[in-house]
């Protein structure tokens, strides 16, 4: 229930009221822990919905229903005293099918502005001399860094969910975007400490600094962090003069991470996958992906995808690949057996290649041999989740745990309607997963 207990009255944990007391949820939180649930989803949905619309707006691409949308759920949370969990769930799917045209309006500004990605190797080791590294997801931003930093002496990295950026022709073709560091999100404050550059954080997921690397931290746009410099209106001059007054980086060697599989890129080669298929040389697509849980739990999927058989493929997007993207699987009649889609808007590309899987095999996406293996952590990947239920996606595998706000009764409506199941044990997990498609 969502609410705590304070000597005789109970206090939502959220607006601090009472259900009587002007609670911000219309008093649900205390009538049915259920709607509480679902209202929350929804929250958490349209956040991630937020999120995509706003990059997209930036780039000049508006969609109005999206939008009036937006209102109309959040009105919803603020007045559905009368709703029942089918209105609600009803919402919550709308919320999904929002994000679905959210992703696809980012997507379009991405290719429109830097080009359709290629596939393409990005080193993870650094050469000597001053250089920023960006996080975030926001790429405007980081072309303008790029245009700003040229000829000035300043190597850009990239970090994070900007990884996928090296693959678009519009910013790879800027010689002074060297490479990437670091990995998910949570792991930046290591990462972050070790670096001897500047830092630009874009977007989520921005941590609170260390005092080591703080006054080396500049945010930008709706990324902000107390005692850190903001940066306004992509003018990124006091994180270049920081980067060019902080130590140079060492020319160290790295390996290398492979990004750009954009549903272009995929849809590309897509009589080669057919025909592999065909010959019964892929058996299984697996898609691996979405926000990585910080901790031990996330090693879920790292132990899954090593025991994915040589006969599969595994797609993967979004910070939570960094749990296993250094694996090297090789391939299958030269198609990559490791595909990296791109950021975690890029699920859209996910679900535009499982649709052209389903045209070509003339069967719904769901008789494919493609099972969706998800990790969430934060707002975008309930979002994304629930795209991919609004499409109908069954049997869906989420972990490594499932968020608080989820009671066991709308688990129960999830896994009745749905099949959406938590993740177990991996090798078990994957031997069902590849039975029941078998
Ligand atoms: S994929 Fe999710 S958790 Fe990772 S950086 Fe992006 S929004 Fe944050």
């Amino acid at each position: 229930m969502a609410t705590t207990s304070n000597k005789n009255a109970m206090f939502c944990y959220q607006c601090s009221q009472t259900p009587e007391g002007g609670c911000t949820r219309a008093g649900v939180c205390g009538k049915s822990p259920d709607l509480a649930a679902l209202m929350d989803t929804l929250i958490f949905g349209l956040k991630g919905v937020a999120a995509y619309a706003h990059h997209a707006r930036e780039f000049g691409k508006i969609d109005p229903e999206v939008d009036g949308f937006m209102h109309e759920a959040l009105f919803a949370t603020l007045t559905n005293v009368n709703f029942d969990i089918e209105s609600m769930l009803g919402l919550v799917l709308k919320c999904g099918q929002m994000n679905l045209k959210a992703m696809a309006l980012l997507d379009a500004a991405h290719v429109e502005r830097f080009g359709n990605p290629v596939p393409t190797e990005v080193p993870t080791g650094t050469r000597a001399g001053h250089a920023i590294v960006v996080t975030g997801h926001d790429m405007l931003d980081l072309e303008a860094l790029l245009k700003q930093t040229e000829g000035r002496g300043v190597d850009v990295y990239t970090h994070g969910e900007m990884l996928p950026a090296h693959a678009y022709p519009g910013l790879k073709k800027y010689k002074h975007l060297v490479g990437n560091y670091g990995g998910a999100w949570w792991t930046q404050k290591k990462e972050f400490d070790a670096w001897p550059g500047a830092i630009l954080a874009t977007t989520n997921c921005i941590l609170i600094p260390k005092d080591t690397y703080a006054d080396r931290l500049f945010t930008c746009g709706v990324a902000q962090v107390a005692g850190t410099v903001h940066l306004k209106d992509r003018d990124f001059e006091p994180v270049i003069r920081k980067a060019l007054q902080s130590p140079a980086l060492p020319d160290r060697p790295g390996g290398k991470l492979v990004t750009g599989f954009h549903h272009t890129a995929i849809l590309g080669v897509a009589d080669k996958i057919v025909a592999a298929v065909k010959a019964g040389k892929i058996r299984h697509f697996f898609l691996v992906g979405g926000c990585d849980t910080p901790g031990m739990s996330g090693n879920y999927y790292r132990e899954f995808v090593k025991a994915v058989p040589s006969d599969c493929i595994v797609l993967t997007l979004a910070c939570g690949k960094y749990r296993f993207n250094d694996l090297d699987l090789g391939t299958i009649d030269g198609i990559p057996r490791l595909l990296d889609i791109g950021q975690c808007n890029n699920a859209y590309s996910a679900i535009q290649v499982a649709g052209a899987l389903a045209e070509v095999f003339k069967c719904g996406v769901n008789d494919l041999p493609l099972t969706f293996v998800l990790t969430w952590f934060e707002q975008k990947a309930v979002a994304i989740l629930l795209t991919l239920l609004a499409l109908g996606i069954k049997n869906i595998r989420i972990g490594p745990c499932l968020p608080q706000f989820v009671t066991p009764n709308v688990l129960g409506i999830l896994v009745e309607k749905f099949g959406l199941t938590p993740v177990g044990d991996p090798i078990k997990d994957l031997e069902g997963m590849l039975a029941a498609k078998a």
